[in-house]
């Protein structure tokens, strides 16, 4: 386990190096501009790296990944420490009848706040709450098994984001926040947008220190800080179920994040069916329509990993006409037979 683990950062890192240098080499007029210090390390099962284009120091680079543990801390669904562990077994707070009332960190009433408006604007394809359902599918496993349909009926009825009262308990002279929940089997998974929100928060954290250019990368979530000497930065867009790091195609971006969802992230099979880890809220099941991956390429990282997220779910016709609704969005689909469809085309 931890041999793959080592493996799978050094060769993700090796990626990431690849498809972060190759964009400003091609435009000779641009000032080439190579690495500085960088920093990576595991956190929340995911490789994460930080790699400056100026001067910034390791020390500075150091400080901004030790975040990441934090940060694992408060956002983690299964690390027993965790404050969302906490919130999800309903400890450390006050039970009164059937409510169940806890004070939270800042952080996380950012992220569920934010949550709870998205679930509304997406019409909960992307839904916060889906943590009963999540926890039937184990595609950590050495033998996955499908969920029976009656658990996953079961599960269904604890999937209303509405439940979670974060609103009204807030104190504004204290700086308190409160969330209530029901004492029922309601479990919250913020899988789809804690990365997003890492990030940004990494990125303004890099910012004050002085950073101008950099890249930070959280799995299939990169921030791109600056414009990389003028030319920007190349990322590549993964190909879905090829090989880590094969590229469908690349989109060379500044200042801004780029968020991939895919099928192929993490599935298994059985009886020639894939059973991915994106879940259709309406069904219970791994959603099932002709997209393989969803990419958003936006300033506001949170905003791209629940929109990746969420129009993955919605699939091509509706999540093309919600991302053209939307200007600050830019959408990249792959079909499961290959076809990218971009927002800024087929839109
Ligand atoms: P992402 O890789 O950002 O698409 O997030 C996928 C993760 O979010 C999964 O591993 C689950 O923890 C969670 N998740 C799965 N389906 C949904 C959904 N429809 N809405 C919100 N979170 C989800
Ligand atoms: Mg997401």
């Amino acid at each position: 386990m931890k041999f793959s683990r080592v493996k799978r950062l050094t060769s993700f890192i090796l990626i990431c190096t690849i498809c972060l240098t190759c964009g400003c080499t091609r435009l000779s007029f641009q000032k080439t501009v190579t690495p500085g210090n960088s920093v990576s390390g595991l956190y929340f099962d995911t490789a994460i790296s930080i790699t400056a284009y100026d001067d910034t120091s390791l020390e500075v680079l150091k400080d901004t990944l030790g975040r990441c543990e934090d940060y694992e801390l408060i956002f983690s669904r299964t690390n027993e420490n965790s404050e969302l562990y906490a919130i999800n077994h309903r400890t450390g707070g006050v039970i009164e009848g059937d409510k169940y009332t806890v004070e939270v960190s800042e952080d996380m009433y950012n992220v569920l706040n934010i949550a709870l408006k998205y679930s509304k604007e997406t019409e909960l394809a992307f839904n916060p709450t889906l943590g009963s359902v999540i926890k039937l599918w184990d595609y950590h496993s050495d033998n996955p098994v499908v969920p029976s349909e009656v658990e996953i009926e079961k599960a269904l009825k604890f999937t209303n984001p509405y439940v979670m009262d974060i609103s009204g308990e807030l104190f504004e002279e204290t700086n308190e926040h409160y969330l209530s929940l029901p004492m029922d089997e309601t479990i919250i998974d913020l899988g789809a947008i804690a990365k997003g929100y890492i990030a940004d928060e990494l990125k303004d954290y890099l910012q004050d220190k002085g950073c101008r250019e950099a890249v930070i990368t959280l799995g299939g979530n990169v921030y791109c800080i600056g414009c990389k000497g003028g030319a920007g930065y190349t990322v590549g867009i993964q190909k879905p179920f090829d090989s880590k790091g094969a590229t469908q195609m690349t989109v060379n971006i500044s200042d801004s994040s780029v968020v991939t969802s895919g099928i192929y992230e993490r599935y298994f099979e059985t009886d020639g069916k894939i059973y991915h880890h994106i879940i259709d809220g309406s069904t219970g099941y791994p959603v099932d329509n002709e997209l393989a991956s969803v990419t958003v390429i936006c300033s506001d990282s949170m905003k791209a990993d629940v929109l990746s997220t969420a129009l993955l779910c919605m699939g091509s016709e509706k999540g093309l006409e919600y991302a053209k609704r939307d200007p600050s969005i830019h959408v990249i689909m792959i079909t499961r037979d290959g076809e990218v469809l971009d927002s800024e085309r087929n839109g």
